[in-house]
């Protein structure tokens, strides 16, 4: 089963909004079993948007659309879809209903005959009913082929994928069922970590296939096989890592979830040891404590954080000594230190996680190398941290800092 994205809209090619629209569509696909072939942008534009539609299905069984349903002129998908589908467009009572009941509801002006106009639908479409917002999906249907297309806001796109779409799409189509398993692997590199595994890798089956994923600091090992058999699937891929696991044992330490949150899977485990988090930053600057509040549940275990990036706040919001600012500076292991039990105490967590470092690219209150980074973890028998030389750019340093700070975190909280 193959498929296409195309989103559309001008704000798409002139990078003033970034396509994360087919990113989130193609991982639903792909977790179904539907392979995407191709994504495209394409402006708001009739000849472009109905080549686009040509194009897509000469190659492939489903196409996504995204965008463009909007009341205003610019927005011009669904009568292009019309057109290419030699359709006209009927107004639909229940769309209607639940463009009135979002103005009753949410806002306050009056309900303009725009507004009523995104009722319209081509007369050959199946309405995707969208109640978070006035433009409805719609999919449509040549011989095999199903055209799908959804408003472009990400957040009623999401909606209408994943209760709507995907369970059709399942539906209509005989979908393989499709496994991934993420090995979180740690401190090897890509080749050392290759050569490891290399006459494993030779021996694979053709139909497992083998991803290597590095990202800053941290290495993921996916391993991927789909087959109408799911227990076949199961067992096969389960067979593999049971293989794979006595080459890595010493740098293995988990799998990442399905969406590779490394947050959730701290935050889970916290919640199942029913441990609590404190965070204190410098240089991450609110990084963690954002990645962690993102998931739903992180009240459970995070008690809050701080962002103490000036020194003067260190001493004047945690509490840290000057004078032993003053003899170590101000990014050293001795301050990440004392910022971890200060933060700890503070929010009176069982565990907590501090940073400080020097991200670049001049140097602030303390001479240490640009990249320099301190992590500091205390729980309740002490605390540890490490030295780390990031490098450069700034948000590398950043971004770095804080793979390397959830990373530290899961090993610790996975130790008891
Ligand atoms: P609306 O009824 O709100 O006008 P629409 O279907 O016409 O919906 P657009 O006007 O094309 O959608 O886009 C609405 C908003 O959704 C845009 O302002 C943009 O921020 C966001 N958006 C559109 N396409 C994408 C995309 N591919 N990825 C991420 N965001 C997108
Ligand atoms: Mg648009």
């Amino acid at each position: 089963m193959l498929s296409e994205i195309i989103t559309i809209g001008d704000e798409l090619l002139i990078g003033q909004v970034i396509d994360t629209n087919s990113a989130f569509i193609a991982k639903q696909l792909n977790k179904i079993g539907v392979s995407v072939y191709q994504i495209t942008s394409v402006q708001d534009e009739k000849t472009h948007i109905l080549q686009a539609l040509k194009d897509a299905e000469n190659r492939v069984d489903i196409i996504i659309l995204t965008g463009g349903l909007g009341p205003t002129k610019d927005d011009i998908t669904k009568k292009t879809i019309a057109e290419y589908f030699n359709d006209t467009l009927v107004r639909d009572a229940s769309v209607l209903e639940n463009i009135e009941n979002i103005w009753k509801n949410y806002v306050r002006q009056t309900l303009l005959q725009v507004n009523k106009d995104q009722a319209l639908v081509p007369s050959k479409a199946q309405v995707l009913m969208n109640t978070l917002g006035t433009a409805p999906g719609m999919w449509m249907e040549k011989g095999e082929k199903a055209f799908i297309s959804l408003p472009g806001v990400p957040f009623e796109m999401k909606a209408l994928i994943t209760n709507s779409v995907i369970p059709k799409i399942k539906d209509k189509y005989k979908c393989p069922f499709i496994l991934h398993k993420t090995l979180l692997v740690y401190g090897l590199g890509e080749s050392t970590l290759a050569a490891r595994i290399e006459a494993w890798e030779d021996a694979l089956p053709e139909h497992i296939k083998l991803a290597y994923l590095p990202s800053l600091g941290k290495m993921r090992l996916r391993i991927s096989s789909k087959g109408f058999d799911r227990a076949k699937v199961e067992t096969e891929v389960q067979d593999q890592i049971n293989k794979v696991l006595p080459l890595i044992k010493d740098e293995f330490f988990g799998y990442e979830d399905e969406d590779g949150n490394e947050e959730a899977v701290i935050g889970n485990r916290l919640t199942k040891i029913e441990k609590t988090l404190a965070i204190a930053e410098s240089c991450t600057g609110g990084k963690l404590a954002e990645l962690f509040t993102a998931n739903p549940g992180a009240s459970k275990y995070l008690k809050g954080g701080v962002v103490t990036y000036s020194t003067q706040s260190k001493i004047d919001v945690l509490g840290i000594d000057e004078a032993l600012i003053n003899k170590y500076s101000v990014v050293s292991s001795q301050v990440a230190e004392a910022m971890a039990i200060k933060v700890k105490n503070l929010y009176k967590s069982d565990f907590a996680i501090a940073t400080t470092g020097n991200a670049g690219p001049s140097k602030g209150d303390s001479q240490a190398e640009i990249g320099t980074v301190f992590i500091a973890i205390a729980n309740n028998n002490g605390v540890f941290s490490q030295e780390f030389k990031f490098g450069s750019p700034r948000a590398r340093v950043i971004n770095k800092a804080v793979n390397k700070a959830l990373e530290l975190l899961q090993k610790e909280i996975f130790k008891n």
